[in-house]
């Protein structure tokens, strides 16, 4: 029998990372000392405080059995603890929170709840891949929202046509930024829900890091603005925060009728997060946050080195304020591919091009802040001495 894949994993568009993958593999085979720059995963371990409580808990047979879809009373009730010291925002534990399998699960989940065939998502370019393909997957059109460097990487709401509007039921947005490293002002975020409320558009937004901003730049969540909870779905992630991107937990919080949709699509999906990770996840939200702290200083440490030494060898970019990531301006003659491809095959280093987050990502490349200062400095050094 022939196997024919249905129609919407048919129309995903080509996985540009399978490529330089491949290419990476030779490189390696021909004994390359691999600089890799190209994921968005911290390397530190998870706190020990957070894998003490996972060991506890794992031993308690009361954590053995099927977790609730929605989370533990106490893992949400940490959640509404964390939101109101961090953010000063008040949240109901038992409606206006939901657990997830990291954020990644929600937000490939939302567009079941709430979109129809044929209904319009604004979706930002570049943006993390999965807000498209969620999209598609609910049969809904994926409509994009650019991001320039013009207007600090967020969208410029003036420029959607009044037509889709009219059709458009949900949007995403990501601040602060992956990957252009962006952060938005309150005031953005008040212009984004007054557009919402006027055109009844549900907001998504992803919120993965918050908590990795530096020079003191704390970053807002939406649900700070006046009228946010009419609209408004955040999705938050402890996998960033606290170096748990493999124990697959994360949150999301807002309007209790976009959680309870959501929670709708996951009782038929899933079965919530194992009680251990979630646990632990109790023990990341409430305990000491000296952890975070020293996550941001050991960031923006490496963002120093490495920005530093990007512009002493002649590169274009802005100091990132926050996320682990660094958006370089792909120097002329090159497109982001083929960038990607030179650094890759002339120094060993993996990068990600731009436009593997969409269009509007062509022109550069990203870089992740995911290895030591020595590596950094030793990138540093292979891309003077091969040039561009
Ligand atoms: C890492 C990341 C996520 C996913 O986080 P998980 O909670 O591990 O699923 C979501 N959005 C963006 C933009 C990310 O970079």
């Amino acid at each position: 029998m022939e196997i024919s894949q249905a129609e919407r994993l048919k129309k995903l568009p080509p996985y540009l990372f399978a490529q330089i993958d491949r290419i990476k593999q030779d490189v390696k085979a021909q004994g390359v000392d691999i600089i890799d720059l190209g994921i968005g995963d911290p390397d530190q371990p998870t706190p020990a405080h957070i894998i003490e409580k996972l060991k506890q808990a794992a031993a308690d047979a009361e954590n053995h059995r099927y977790p609730s879809y929605e989370g533990m009373p106490a893992f949400r009730q940490a959640v509404a603890g964390w939101y109101k010291k961090r953010f000063g925002v008040a949240l109901d534990p038992r409606d206006e929170v939901v657990s997830l399998i990291g954020s990644k699960e929600g937000i490939a989940h939302i567009p079941l709840a709430f979109v129809n065939p044929g209904e319009r998502v604004l979706v930002p370019s570049p943006g993390y891949p999965v807000y498209k393909t969620s999209t598609m997957f609910a049969g809904g059109i994926p409509e994009i929202l650019p991001l320039r460097g013009g207007n600090g990487f967020l969208p410029d709401f003036s420029k959607i046509p009044a037509s889709v509007l009219r059709e458009t039921r949900l949007m995403f947005l990501n601040y602060p930024n992956n990957p252009t490293a962006a952060v938005a002002e309150k005031s953005f975020f008040e212009e984004a829900v007054a557009l919402a409320i006027k055109h009844g558009i549900i907001i998504c937004h992803d919120c993965a890091y918050s908590e990795v901003a530096f020079d003191g730049c704390r970053p807002h969540s939406f649900l700070e603005v006046d009228g946010a909870r009419d609209v408004c779905i955040e999705f938050h992630s402890l996998s960033k925060t606290y170096n748990m991107t493999g124990w697959r937990i994360g949150f999301a919080v807002g309007n209790r009728d976009i959680v309870g949709g959501l929670g709708k699509i996951k009782t038929n999906i899933d079965s919530g997060i194992f009680q251990a990770v979630q646990w632990a996840g109790v023990a990341a939200l409430s305990g000491d946050q000296g952890c975070v702290e020293t996550m941001r200083a050991m960031y923006q440490g490496r963002r120093d080195v490495l920005v530093s030494g990007l512009k002493s060898a002649g590169l274009d970019l802005a100091v990132p304020k926050a996320t682990f990531y660094v958006w370089v301006n792909v120097p002329r003659g090159y497109t982001s591919s083929e960038f990607t491809m030179h650094l890759l095959r002339t120094a060993g280093i993996v990068t990600t091009p731009g436009s593997g987050f969409g269009e509007e990502g062509e022109g550069y490349i990203r870089i992740a802040l995911t290895v030591d200062n020595e590596r950094l400095k030793e990138a540093v050094e292979r891309i003077k001495k091969v040039g561009f």
